[in-house]
């Protein structure tokens, strides 16, 4: 098992080690460090963007659950393991995706790997952005259909593999709304005018979208009124609805299939009571509370001006996820490793999660963060990359 070792030292040499922090959480949206209790940091790596995770009503409404359920199903929801609940919660996700029905997966990663080899086989072909998170490239692997990854949210570069390589099979479109680590959302309408010229089918992952945008909070899909072209609408329980978990939304045919055929739902046991009931009080507060949205995108937006009169060179893109761009991993580590010293607790995001020589920090903007965190944030950023003489930009220049 010598290769074990090996292969940790050449992560290490290229900067692309990662390691784990054990934080504790005493207080909504600040982090401290179990070596150092008294210091606190400021959380910007957290995807609890509406602030919902600390939300009383969502605590009240997992407390009931779990005195009321226990603690877990005991089983797959196929076998003894299915509760009212999660009916519940499927209908009020069909309700916020305007769709007639949906089915809840384990977590995002699950409902990815077992949706795409669900749809699409040896004889299809997958049409892919090639910054799509790993979880839908793994479900793309799973399936055996042969993979086209296509350059990111280049459509005249779909349009052309659609042309050359959409065969005789099934074929399946496969974008996210926001992408992760980008923060930019995919052009939809265009998107959705090629899956309709070629006959294909088209899964949009809305996990950073998801509660965020849309009239109602349902999504970019929402916002962008496709929700009947979206074949497949996936999107997590575990980012701006504050809880944890993933669903698929779509036809009441689509949801019947996915029972019968994505190995990920059948094999697998039903969420915990007490997670499922704060995803269902998720989405009512959603609709209850828009407010949350607006400011949260309000706040993003000071962000970014806060940034650019910091002086960071670029184009600031359209959401709360903020990447700053570094390029190498081993300055993305030190500037991380600096700006926790000052507070601030940021993640470098490196190869393989982003392509090679585009390591950034990733900045996520939440409702735990105030104004004054904001500016503070910003300018300790530039200060820092200042000293180091590190050049640093927004995504595009
Ligand atoms: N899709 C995207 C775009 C994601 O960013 C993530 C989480 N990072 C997932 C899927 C996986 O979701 P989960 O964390 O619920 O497994």
């Amino acid at each position: 098992m010598e290769f074990l070792k090996q292969w940790l030292q050449e992560r290490l040499a290229s900067g692309d080690y990662r390691r784990l922090f054990p934080l504790d959480r005493s207080a909504a949206g600040r982090l401290t460090p179990a070596k150092r209790p008294q210091s606190a940091i400021v959380d910007f790596s957290s995807n609890d963007y509406l602030g919902l995770s600390t939300h009383p009503e969502m605590i009240a409404a997992a407390e009931k659950a779990l005195v009321r359920y226990g603690t877990g199903v005991g089983a797959a929801r196929l076998m003894s393991g299915d509760l009212q609940l999660f009916h519940d919660l499927e209908d009020a996700v069909a309700g916020l995706k305007s769709r007639e029905a949906a089915l809840i997966f384990g977590s995002g990663y699950m409902a990815n790997i077992g949706v795409i080899p669900a749809l699409v086989g040896r004889d299809d072909v997958i049409f892919s952005d090639r910054l799509n998170h790993a979880s839908i490239y793994d479900g793309c692997r799973l399936s055996g259909a042969k993979l086209v990854r296509f350059r990111h949210n280049d459509t005249d570069h779909l349009e052309e593999c659609l042309r050359k390589k959409r065969g005789k099979g099934r074929a399946l479109v496969v974008v996210e709304s926001l992408y992760s680590m980008d923060g930019d959302r995919c052009p939809l309408a265009e998107i959705v005018r090629l899956k309709n010229r070629y006959e294909s089918m088209l899964m949009v992952d809305e996990a950073h979208a998801t509660g965020i945008f849309g009239t109602k909070g349902g999504g970019i899909i929402q916002e962008e009124g496709v929700e009947r072209e979206v074949d497949i609408a996936m999107g997590t329980f575990g980012k701006a609805l504050g809880s944890y978990g993933a669903y698929i939304a779509g036809s009441e045919t689509l949801k019947k299939y996915l029972i019968n055929r994505a190995r990920s739902f059948i094999y697998s046991t039903g969420l915990p009571p007490a997670v499922t009931a704060a995803s269902l009080k998720a989405i009512e507060l959603i609709a209850k509370e828009p407010g949350r949205r607006k400011i949260l995108l309000d706040n993003s937006s000071y962000f970014k001006n806060c940034l650019r009169e910091a002086g960071l060179p670029g184009e600031p893109g359209p959401s709360q996820i903020v990447p700053v761009m570094v390029g190498d991993s081993r300055a993305a580590v030190k500037i991380a490793e600096q700006l926790r010293e000052t507070g601030i607790f940021v993640t470098p995001v490196r190869p393989p999660t982003v392509p090679e020589g585009t390591a950034r920090l990733r900045f996520s903007v939440t409702l735990h963060q105030s104004r004054l965190e904001l500016a503070d944030a910003a300018g300790s950023l530039l200060e820092i990359c200042g000293k180091m003489s590190a050049p640093v930009s927004f995504p595009t220049e």
